[in-house]
């Protein structure tokens, strides 16, 4: 069987701003990504964690390689991925059921069968009760569980996300790892997670890729074998905090060429 996602030699190079230097964001970058894997990619902030997300989203192009999922190459965006940004994104003049059922309404599905899906992901985010509130009348949180739920509602086979919960203060962020590691463990979909946090990259993931700092490169390449379902408690056990220390040791490297 093909790979869920496999970058092949993808570099990316930003033409210079205002006769500046060309920028070059990503060298050669070859990963092949196995369906139902959940891969976290931790990198130094501008290490091109995003450019590599959205080129796999087919948001951008590499000026060199190719990224195919699930055999067929990425030419632009399609349904086959879903994407949640950092940023909220939800449609502001719809409502929390209408930004789920977006996707499933573009594509044609019946009304009943747009409700039933959007019932179930509004349970799995726990916002029974929600469903006709608009983005703004949300917290921060909250809207990036609408996000997800509307990414998931597709059904896509990638699900990418750059930075889902960085504008979450520490509590929530914890409550929304959580909650994707449980929707995760339910049905396993294949799932690359961007972030420059040590410590939601090893309790989310199943394998974690470290970049380096920009031009980004794969610098580790570490499976994270803890067992799920994963429990907060987890981080503070000793295989959780052995992964840390070696996490950390990398990303300090880079860290250290960009301050
Ligand atoms: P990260 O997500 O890891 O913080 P990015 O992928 O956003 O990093 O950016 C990597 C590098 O590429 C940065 O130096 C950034 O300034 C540059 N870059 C990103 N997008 C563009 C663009 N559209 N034009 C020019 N430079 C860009
Ligand atoms: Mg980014």
């Amino acid at each position: 069987m093909s790979a869920a996602v496999d970058i092949k030699g993808v570099q990316r190079i930003f033409p210079g701003q205002r006769g500046g230097d060309p920028v070059t964001a990503l060298t050669p970058i070859d990963m092949h990504v196995k369906e139902n894997d959940f891969v976290t990619i931790l990198g130094p902030s501008g290490c091109g964690k995003s450019t590599l997300l959205r080129i796999v989203a087919g948001l951008d192009e590499p000026t060199q390689g190719s990224v195919a999922v699930r055999g067929r190459q990425v030419t632009g965006p399609g349904a086959d991925r879903g994407m949640v940004f950092q940023s909220y994104t939800l449609f502001p003049w719809l409502t929390v059921a209408q930004n789920i059922e977006f996707g499933l309404r573009e594509k044609g599905m019946p009304a009943a069968q747009r409700r039933e899906i959007v019932a179930g992901y509004v349970g799995k985010i726990g916002l029974k009760g929600f469903e006709h509130h608009l983005p703004k009348q949300l917290s921060g949180g909250m809207q990036q569980r609408v996000a997800i739920a509307r990414a998931l509602a597709n059904d896509p086979a990638i699900l990418l996300l750059d930075e889902p919960f960085g504008a979450l203060d520490h509590q929530t962020r914890g409550l929304m790892q959580e909650l994707l590691l449980d929707i995760w463990e339910a049905d396993r979909k294949t799932v690359l997670f961007v972030t420059h946090d040590i410590e939601e990259a090893i309790f989310l993931g199943s394998r974690c890729v470290v970049m380096s700092a920009r031009p980004g490169r794969i610098k580790a390449d570490i499976a994270i074998p803890l067992p799920h379902p994963r429990h907060y408690r987890m981080k503070a056990e000793a295989d959780f905090l052995d992964l840390k220390v070696r996490l950390t040791e990398e990303i300090r490297e880079e860290a250290m060429k960009v301050t």
